[in-house]
């Protein structure tokens, strides 16, 4: 790691702490040259094998993006993209790998999208789990419904006798 002020390579880390989100370690360094100090920032390296056999780093803007064109007249803002693309990554870092394929990315993003937005989880879920027939569709929505009744606590389908008095 070079000085960035006398370009002299020889310093020593003075402080080291993990960014806020878990994804980098940021060092204060000070040069055994000039004696100045500056900070790096060190992220491991995470790369996604796409379908192709080409890798690629990860990128939460991709992430962003991708779930953004499910979203599509959907209420989900630039904010909740970025909390969802930053939940992926923290997941995906967290089993401590060093390559995941954009498959298993996908799916990933899956859990988090259902909690954000059930329509836009129809849609991506459609793609990423190759939704091919209507029952794919009945399935998924099915257990969306089974969710919401947990959720709410009751155990049946409402009937109209319930709203009766
Ligand atoms: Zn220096």
């Amino acid at each position: 790691m070079r000085c960035p002020f006398c370009r002299e390579s020889d310093s020593r880390v003075v402080d080291s702490r993990t960014s806020e989100d878990g994804a980098a370690i940021r060092r204060r360094r000070q040069c055994r040259h000039c004696g100045r100090r500056f900070t790096t920032m060190e992220a491991t390296s995470l790369s996604v094998i796409k379908r192709s056999g080409v890798t690629e780093e990860f990128s939460r803007q991709k992430i962003m993006s991708g779930v953004r064109k499910a979203c599509q007249g959907r209420p989900v803002s630039d904010d909740d993209l970025a909390k969802l693309a930053q939940r992926v990554e923290e997941n995906i870092r967290s089993r401590g790998i060093a390559e995941i394929d954009a498959d298993e990315v996908g799916l990933s993003i899956l859990d988090p999208l259902r909690e954000l937005d059930q329509v836009a989880y129809l849609r991506f879920a459609s793609v990423y789990q190759g939704f091919d027939s209507l029952e794919d569709f009945e399935a998924a929505i099915d257990s969306l419904r089974a969710d919401a009744l947990l959720q709410s606590g009751q155990t049946r389908e409402p009937t109209p006798d319930d709203f009766a008095d």
